[in-house]
């Protein structure tokens, strides 16, 4: 908590997630849901009252914004941003956000459903918020704090630094974006006109997480053309593409080398679907290292498998093998950037924080927009339990990273001339 300032972040939090922004993955518009809308538009009106005067949302659900600059020095340009939409694996619609004053330290039993209980086994990180504010959805929704919590975050930000004009920092950005969840987050994204030189998320867990790292991606699909005839009279001359699908999968090793023998920093391949009919067959698999060096060799051994087992079979049957680049690991693109993390630890550490360096078993928009240009590690909101009832934050936390991105604004501003 930053000391004399009355934050907005919880009040402002509690409003917004009983906006329904759900996106939607099937759909092949921007945004994804028009609902996302709703509190794009909102925010763009709150950050003009605020005071940020070219703040809007445009057609697709992005808001951007700019606050000023207001030191002499030629700072570059930090851009703070968060997403709108919360994920289409649990309702968001009705949202009933619960503000548990002083919490007292006892498994939650949601009222709403009451079979749905958060409890400090499944939770131990509550343990630290005895006796703090923290705020939890009724039983029958997910809670919306992925990414709401970043949102308020950014807004009480901007709300600290409009009324303190003495806390000195160059120009900065506010972006909210739609769609994240469908990872589409970035797609109708005009970086040219955010006009950033360096930009944060804000879509991170328990308080002092600084996430700079993500895995790198590859997407595989192998098709088997089989060898099709007329079933009766078939013997000699049939080959089944969906069977040698299944012995593909069956020659992957059982014992490493998937999501479910692997943590940490080890790499895996995952069928994730199977497709086709017997004349013509595909697997698709996602190819994940932290290393992306490693996603090359992790293709080759998969290649070279299911040319094993199509070695099995009469030289009839075929097969394609096609690599896909999804994403990349985004400390490629920050390890050429020091002063990004380097300026966030600083920040951490302002507030009194022990700073969490994990890696990311997974991607974020913040390894996308790395790689178009904009280096963007991911900061923490306080959010625990994402995309289920039992989610949680705590008021602290949120509080904790405002004064976080206060004292960040700062150290970019001491630290250019
Ligand atoms: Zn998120």
């Amino acid at each position: 908590m930053i000391k004399g300032y009355y934050h907005t972040v919880a009040e402002r939090f509690m409003r917004y997630v009983t906006i329904d922004t759900q996106s939607n993955p099937e759909s092949d518009q921007h945004p994804s849901t028009e609902k996302q809308k709703d509190l794009s538009n909102l925010l763009a009106a709150e950050l003009k009252l605020i005071g940020l005067e070219d703040a809007h949302a445009d057609k697709f659900g992005y808001v951007y914004a700019t606050i000023s600059s207001n030191t002499g020095k030629k700072v570059p340009v930090v851009c703070f941003c968060s997403h709108v939409d919360t994920a289409p694996d649990c309702s968001g619609n009705n949202v009933k956000p619960i503000l548990h004053k002083n919490y007292n330290g006892k498994d939650i039993e949601l009222p709403d459903d009451t079979t749905q209980v958060i409890s400090k086994k499944d939770y131990p990180y509550l343990k630290e918020h005895k006796g703090h504010d923290i705020i939890t959805a009724s039983g029958l929704t997910l809670l919306g704090a992925d990414d709401k919590s970043g949102v308020a975050i950014i807004m009480d930000m901007a709300n600290y630094l409009i009324t303190h004009p003495e806390i000195k920092h160059g120009n900065i950005k506010i972006l909210f974006t739609p769609d994240e969840e469908v990872g589409k987050g970035t797609t109708m994204l005009d970086l040219k006109k955010l006009g950033a030189d360096y930009a944060y998320t804000l879509d991170g867990g328990e308080a002092g997480t600084l996430e700079d790292e993500t895995f790198s991606a590859d997407g595989v699909r192998i098709t088997i053309h089989g060898v099709i005839a007329h079933p009766g009279y078939a013997k000699n001359k049939l080959v089944n593409a969906i069977k040698i699908a299944g012995e593909i999968i069956d020659a992957l090793p059982k014992e490493e080398w998937s999501p479910e023998t692997t943590s940490k920093r080890k790499g895996f391949v995952h069928p994730v679907a199977i497709n086709g009919i017997a004349e013509k067959a595909t697997i698709d698999f996602i190819v994940r290292d932290f290393d992306t060096l490693e996603l090359a060799r992790h293709e080759e051994r998969l290649q070279s498998i299911a040319e094993k087992v199509l070695k099995k079979h009469s030289k009839k049957a075929t097969m394609e093998f096609k690599v896909t680049q999804q994403y990349r690991n985004m400390k490629e693109v920050l390890d050429n950037n020091p002063k990004v993390i380097a300026y966030a630890k600083q920040a951490y550490r302002h507030a009194g924080l022990k700073i969490e360096n994990e890696p990311i078993r997974g991607g974020t928009d913040g390894s996308r927009l790395s790689f178009m240009g904009l280096p963007c590690p991911n900061l923490f909101t306080g959010m625990q339990a994402i995309h289920s009832k039992h989610e949680w934050i705590g008021v602290k936390d949120m509080e904790k990273a405002v004064e976080v991105l206060v004292n960040l604004v700062q150290v970019w501003e001491e630290r250019s001339v």
